[in-house]
């Protein structure tokens, strides 16, 4: 079968798969205290469509998938989805994206049933302030947590830190030295202007560059190639150090000319860029009884639309999409359509 390939000549062999818009936190800048207006549930998509769509994607050439949300872990019965996913003829990792909070709970299942990895998120390593930042959260939960995936051997661990001015730039040395004496993978992502246009401002942004250099403390940062799934980060290491630091340069870097991935948004939305409010709808489809013929077609159409680069900048928009044919009508958060 022909592989997926877009307009630009990217191969997409990559789906990140949001499986449900709720979360267990309310992260400061990925929604309001009060919470998102979560989906009905009769609009989620359930595991046996998920898996339908999987193979599909897979009969077209993917190979990867990251699980994530909202928080995949609060979504009931998690590890019977990931043990579904990694039988899939053609698919060679399954990683998930959580906050952490359950993940001491879960870690052991999880391997069990063949998950390849987890990226945990993490902005702080004070306690007080990881209670302000996420709200509801606990940061001894959240290292017990990371402690279990390291135990059960969910390697590489990563640790997902967003840059935030006034917030955790003071502690960008300390996650640094965490790579050095232990073999964790640390990631500074730029905030992105998504989720809670109530916390997003320029003057909280702060650049990779900014957060490398402040790295330098501890001595040259050299290339650091062959993690498993680095995907639009840049990483180095210590010389010394057992782990790793990544680079998300979300708003300064270009690397969009690298992307390998769709997303499938919990509402069962196939989007061709995290930027993008255009998608297709797969869930109406397959509840119709599509033929894996007509979900192929869908698949390809969503990888027409991937657009050369994503439109982020310092800039929030306003949080309202017109409503339009091929297009979702509801601005989406974050949550739901997976970091
Ligand atoms: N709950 C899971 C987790 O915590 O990883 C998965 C979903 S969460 C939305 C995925 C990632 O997106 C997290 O690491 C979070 O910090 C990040 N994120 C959310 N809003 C962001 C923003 N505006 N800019 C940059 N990263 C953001």
């Amino acid at each position: 079968m022909e592989p997926l390939r877009d307009r630009f000549g990217r191969t997409i062999e990559y789906l990140r798969i949001s499986v449900t818009d709720r979360c267990n936190l309310r992260c400061l800048y990925c929604m309001p205290a009060s919470g998102c207006a979560w989906k009905p549930q009769e609009q989620i998509l359930r595991y046996e469509e998920i898996v339908v769509i999987v193979r599909e994607m897979a009969r077209l050439g993917a190979t990867k998938l990251r699980i994530t949300g909202g928080e995949p872990l609060v979504r009931k019965d998690l590890v019977s989805l990931i043990a579904q996913l990694v039988q899939v003829p053609g698919i060679e990792e399954v990683a998930l994206s959580t906050n952490g909070m359950l993940l001491e709970r879960y870690a052991e299942a999880l391997k069990a049933v063949g998950l390849s990895r987890v990226n945990i998120s993490l902005d702080t390593l004070d306690a007080a302030k990881f209670s302000q930042v996420t709200r509801l959260g606990s940061l001894e939960t959240v290292l017990r947590g990371i402690r279990a995936a390291q135990r059960v051997g969910l390697h590489p661990v990563k640790l997902n830190c967003v840059l935030l001015r006034g917030i955790n730039d003071e502690e960008i040395d300390r996650f640094a030295l965490l790579t050095i004496t232990q073999p964790l993978h640390v990631r500074f992502i730029e905030l992105m202007p998504l989720g809670n246009p109530e916390f997003f401002h320029p003057d909280r942004f702060l650049s990779v560059a900014e957060a490398k250099a402040r790295c330098e403390v501890w001595g040259e940062l050299i290339p650091a190639d062959g993690l498993a799934g680095s995907g639009p980060a840049t990483a180095y290491r210590y010389r010394n150090g057992l782990g790793t630091i990544g680079f998300i340069g979300a708003l300064t870097c270009s690397f969009c000319h690298r992307c390998n991935r769709l997303r499938l948004t919990s509402d069962g939305w196939l989007r061709p860029c995290l930027d993008s409010r255009t998608g297709v709808n797969l869930r109406e489809p397959l509840r119709r009884g599509a033929s894996p013929d007509d979900l192929n077609a869908l698949i390809r159409q969503a990888v027409e639309m991937k657009p050369e680069s994503h439109h982020m900048s310092l800039a929030m928009r306003p949080t309202c999409a017109v409503g339009a044919a091929g297009r979702q009508d509801e601005f989406e958060t974050m949550c739901a359509v997976g970091g």
